[in-house]
């Protein structure tokens, strides 16, 4: 049996990791071609001496002597730089794991994808950026999307053998994140180091933040209809605190199919890796006995208003999402560097999606890499401008 050529792009974060943790327990099928990270050159070397890439290559510039050095011994490919991140996805393989975080991820899944690959997309800003190009060039080059964010690889496998245009409705269930049970005097309080920490599931620190505002949920929303091509109608959110069921599809006939499993990435990037075949993976079985009740409410628009600026960004429609996104990964990191406070964060969101969008129209261009660059560009100016008057 050929082994399956694996590229991890984002290999040192929690997603990469726990891919290669589930290719250490499968050898025999797996093939490591290349392993990307952005500056954790220990965990990069750990895992090339480990795997034995075909290339390793760290997205910072100034690192490439260490990276040589550690890997003097090898025949590793090894370069840094962005430029060698983009050539990189440019090497055979037969699935390639987007698995870097923030829109950095887009263009080394659009390469993968023209090269041939099919992409297990974790980097769910590709689609929430550039859904419909990402699917165009899918479509174009054969190549299937594999989604692994949990709730989508639910849908995913929901959906296998049904006919899309019989799906009624699709619940993302969230879990409520850190700040679940706060009140929004504490929310407007909150450290980035509490907003760090998630009750069920172990991520890296941005997803985690997301979580807690639940602007990872807002993106979510926009990936399953990009992803789906669901309208915004169809698509239902729900936090269910304890994270066991991933997602609901509804029918026409009223039957619905509802995905249930431990709050274990391992699962979603095993489905993906082994796709379209399952195979068994180290993960806990659920005991219902004991779990007892499996609980549902609609989330606190107050608190949590991320969510409803996502059903503004569907209906805007064009390229607003990579506004949305590029605005909040900028917020985020305001809110990172304390230089603005938690709640601030949807407000610069929402004033630079009514600059770029309502006010200048820019999100109506089309659907290109170029401008999809550009306004993820603008849109950061325009969200950094609003913190340093925050500040102010
Ligand atoms: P992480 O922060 O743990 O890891 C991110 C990876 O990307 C690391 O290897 C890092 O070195 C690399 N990276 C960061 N910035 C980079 C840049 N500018 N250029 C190149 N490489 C860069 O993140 P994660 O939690 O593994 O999430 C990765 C992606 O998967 C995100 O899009 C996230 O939303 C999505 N996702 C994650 C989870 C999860 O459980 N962690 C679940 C669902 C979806
Ligand atoms: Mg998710």
């Amino acid at each position: 049996m050929n082994k399956k050529r694996i590229s991890i792009f984002g290999a040192t974060g929690s997603i990469g990791q726990n891919t290669l943790d589930l290719i250490a327990r499968d050898r025999q099928s797996y093939e490591v071609v290349v392993l990307t990270a952005g500056s954790n050159i220990d965990l990069l070397v750990k895992a090339a001496l480990e795997f034995e890439p075909q290339a390793v290559v760290a997205a910072t510039n100034d690192q490439f002597q260490e990276l040589k050095t550690a890997l003097s011994d090898t025949q590793i490919e090894v370069s840094t730089g962005r430029k060698a991140l983009l050539e990189s996805a440019s090497r055979k393989c037969d699935l390639a794991f987007s698995a870097i975080v923030g829109a950095a991820g887009l263009e080394p899944g659009l390469i993968a994808l023209e090269n041939g690959a099919d992409l297990a997309l974790a980097n769910k800003e590709s689609m929430v950026a550039a859904g419909t190009l990402v699917k165009r060039k899918a479509i174009e080059n054969n190549s299937s999307l594999i989604p692994v964010d949990s709730e989508h690889s639910a849908i995913f496998q929901a959906l296998k053998g049904e006919n899309v245009n019989t799906i009624e409705r699709v619940i993302l269930t969230a879990s409520g994140g850190a700040f679940r049970d706060w009140t929004l005097d504490e929310i407007a309080q909150a450290t980035p180091e509490q907003a760090s920490t998630h009750p069920n599931w172990n991520m890296g620190q941005r997803i985690t933040i997301d979580s807690a505002s639940m602007f990872n949920k807002a993106l979510e929303v926009i990936e399953a209809k990009e992803l789906f091509s669901l309208s915004t109608e169809q698509i239902e959110v729900l936090v269910h605190p304890q994270s066991y069921v991933h997602a609901i599809v509804g029918f026409c006939d009223g039957g619905m199919m509802a995905h249930i499993g431990p709050p274990d990435m391992r699962h979603a990037i095993g489905y993906a890796l082994s796709y379209p075949n399952r195979r068994t993976l180290p993960l806990e079985k659920l005991d219902f006995a004991k779990i007892g009740s499996l609980t549902f409410m609609e989330p606190d628009k107050e608190r949590f208003p991320a969510i409803g600026l996502a059903y503004e960004v569907m209906s805007l429609g064009g390229i607003s999402g990579a506004v949305f996104n590029a605005a909040k990964e900028t917020a985020l990191d305001g809110f990172l560097s304390k230089q603005i406070g938690f709640l601030e964060m949807c407000p610069i969101v929402e004033k630079t999606i009514v600059k770029l969008c309502h006010k200048e129209n820019s999100h109506k261009l089309e659907a290109s890499l170029i401008n999809i660059l550009d306004i993820d560009e603008m849109a950061r100016s325009v969200a950094a401008e609003l913190i340093r008057t925050y500040r102010s």
